[in-house]
């Protein structure tokens, strides 16, 4: 019997070429990573241990007071967003998402709107708009503006939510300047930010409060994992409101500098974030994924982009279709865009990706950009093989051999 579960459970396996996405599954994890989650599979711990160690491994990796591990960057949004709304007030923990009479909004700029912060209006805030974007509609040239965030913060204010991205503005910076002067934690969605390696420094060192990042995108943890960091009290809060604490009082001995058991009165029984709980094999392998990404996120960046020019290379003589390698807006990603022309091709890039998807093994690229007739390749999901197999699907569908499958005699 086949040793890959899939195999039994009569699922197929794809080429994942569109990247992190968490709808194909996210990329294949290293052995590393794999073996440290089986591990941590088999033996037993104290979460709240377990979770005051992650929180200093990744206050070094970030430089952030403190920190947590979440089932995802969105379980992240939910639970920096409860801390912000409950601080360390267990009756306020016990009533979310009722945020009745409490401060409740978050100020965005409306062009960072985006519907992960769906995750912020699950902990029970309301989301302020800012801004009009002009710059994104093509009507003009400014977006939200510092003052604008300044005239929005008042009694009801609970804190700013900030989308970082390559194209995100105002500039955090500026954005945290007006949060400061006003007493408002900013929380950060960097899901993505994801390389460059020293990005999981940036925010915090920009004056972010709390900063999210996915733990399944670019790191290569498992695929629902993510990481919240930030303040001490503010992480107390989230691990407070996700942590299973249904013991007496008295017999919670957890470690005095990830939860000061004496800055608080009392402790929800399960807070709002029970329901995106972590398991022991999120965190461990997380941790160790992170320890990797830290080390060697240079190398990876350089593996990638073997990976992409390689791609490039095999696609380079496939007729009506123009190729190049891009880097992922912010981050150090190389995509492959194969630009396809239509009217030669007699099919577009849509019918394209259709036919990709369709064939034998089932190949998804990225579909982000099929309005300006371009498939996308991303490097981070594939392995070994995944390229060779790419390339002879397309020259198939094109109804050629690929140079080097000829030469492999593949087909033949
Ligand atoms: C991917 C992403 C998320 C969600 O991350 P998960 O780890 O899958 O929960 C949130 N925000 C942004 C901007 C993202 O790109």
């Amino acid at each position: 019997m086949s040793s890959n579960p899939y195999d039994r459970l009569q699922v197929r396996t794809i080429v994942n070429a569109a990247g992190t996405a968490t709808r194909l599954s996210g990329p294949p994890m290293t052995d590393e990573v794999a073996d440290a989650v089986r591990e941590a599979a088999r033996h037993t711990v104290d979460m709240t241990e377990l979770q005051a160690r992650a929180s200093k491994l990744i206050a070094d990796a970030t430089g952030a007071e403190a920190g947590l591990v979440t089932s995802g960057a969105a379980a992240g949004l939910m639970l920096g967003t409860a801390a912000c709304l409950a601080g360390l007030d267990a009756a306020r923990m016990n009533r979310l998402p009722d945020t009745t009479d409490m401060r409740r909004e978050f100020v965005v700029a409306r062009s960072q709107r985006n519907m992960y912060d769906h995750a912020v209006r699950a902990a029970g805030a309301t989301l302020v708009e800012v801004g009009i974007p002009d710059r994104v509609s093509g009507a003009g040239v400014r977006d939200a503006e510092p003052w604008e965030y300044r005239a929005a913060i008042g009694e009801r204010t609970a804190g700013i939510l900030y989308v970082a991205n390559a194209q995100a503005r105002p500039a955090l910076e500026a954005v945290v300047a007006v949060a400061r002067a006003a007493n408002v934690p900013v929380l950060v969605d960097a899901a993505a930010q994801l390389p460059p390696v020293e990005n999981l420094r940036r925010f915090t060192a920009l004056g972010a409060d709390l900063v999210v990042f996915s733990g399944g995108k670019a790191i290569g943890g498992p695929q629902a994992s993510g990481i919240l960091c930030g303040r001490r009290a503010l992480i107390a809060s989230a691990a407070l409101q996700c942590l299973d604490l249904d013991i007496p009082f008295e017999h919670w001995e957890p470690p005095r500098d990830f939860i000061d058991k004496a800055a608080i009165e009392g402790f929800p029984r399960h807070g709002i974030g029970r329901a995106c709980k972590v398991g022991k094999e999120q965190i461990v392998g997380l941790l160790v994924a992170l320890e990797r990404f830290v080390a060697n996120g240079g190398a990876r960046i350089e593996a990638w982009a073997a990976i992409a020019h390689h791609l490039a290379q095999a696609l380079a003589s496939l007729p009506h279709t123009r190729v190049a390698i891009e880097e992922a807006p912010g981050t150090a990603i190389p995509l492959v865009i194969l630009h396809v022309d239509e009217a030669g091709a007699g099919c577009g890039a849509s019918d394209l990706a259709r036919k990709l998807r369709q064939g034998e093994p089932n190949i998804h690229c990225g579909l982000g950009r099929l309005g300006d007739g371009a498939l996308v390749f991303a490097p981070t999901a594939l392995r070994e093989g995944d390229v060779d197999a790419i390339a002879a699907a397309l020259f198939k569908i094109f109804g050629m051999q690929s140079k080097r499958g000829r030469a492999r005699g593949v087909g033949s």
